[in-house]
């Protein structure tokens, strides 16, 4: 397949690879901001504990389950409900760069699954209450803001956060293939996505200015 990405099948062919696997759980929602702006999908995110955006999901013990089975119990365990995945859901998969030595043939799969909005209010709720890993692995479930506002936030500040490996190119890649967001739209959100970035660079500068006149 292209851009580096493998088939399900390609990916499984690997056979000295670990392999993780992470979800996109969305709904489409009727919903308005403040009454006027369309919401129009849900998508959701978390706030992972090393402080980066990322989808739920994890590793997979390749020994003993399948791809999918590893992401329901990991879905179970950071969500707290029981979800089931199927081969049908997988998107793509890709090699993530080798970042750590201990783990450095690693494949990420990605899945798309579209719930009721109800189930994802559901997911909501058990993933701040029952969930095992909620205050540990996950510090809370997000929505991603699709829409863009009147002074040009939403979509645009969303994407200029930091993500763990390639959550972002996964959620660009899903907004256009299932087109969430116009491709237009999307490209615009990124362009002024590149500003945030660098605004934000010069706000950082700024507070570590700051913490450094504090005395220690
Ligand atoms: P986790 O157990 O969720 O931290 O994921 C297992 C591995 O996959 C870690 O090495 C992460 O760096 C990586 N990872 C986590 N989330 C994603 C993601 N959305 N896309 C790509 N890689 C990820
Ligand atoms: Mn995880």
């Amino acid at each position: 397949m292209a851009n580096g990405q493998l088939s399900r099948a390609e990916a499984l062919a690997c056979s000295d690879c670990r392999h993780a696997c992470h979800v996109m759980l969305y709904s489409h929602t009727t919903t308005q901001l403040f009454g006027r702006t369309p919401i129009k999908h849900i998508i959701l995110m978390q706030m992972r504990f090393d402080g980066l955006l990322g989808f739920p999901g994890g590793f997979v013990n390749q020994s003993q389950e399948t791809l999918e089975a590893g992401l329901c119990r990991e879905l179970m365990e950071e969500v707290g409900v029981a979800l089931s995945v199927s081969e049908d859901d997988h998107m793509d998969a890709r090699r993530a760069p080798a970042t750590s030595p201990s783990c450095p043939r690693l494949i990420t799969h990605f899945y798309v699954k579209k719930l009721e909005e109800e189930q994802i209010r559901e997911v909501e709720k058990a993933s701040a209450s029952t969930a095992k890993d909620h205050g540990q692995e996950v510090l809370g479930m997000v929505r991603v803001p699709l829409y863009t506002t009147k002074g040009g936030g939403g979509l645009s500040s969303f994407l200029s956060h930091a993500f763990i490996g390639n959550a972002r190119s996964q959620l660009v890649h899903a907004l256009l293939r299932l087109r969430l967001v116009e491709p237009e739209d999307l490209r615009q959100a990124l362009r002024d996505s590149l500003k945030t970035h660098a605004r934000s660079e010069v706000d950082l500068q700024e507070a570590l200015t700051e913490a450094e006149r504090e005395p220690s």
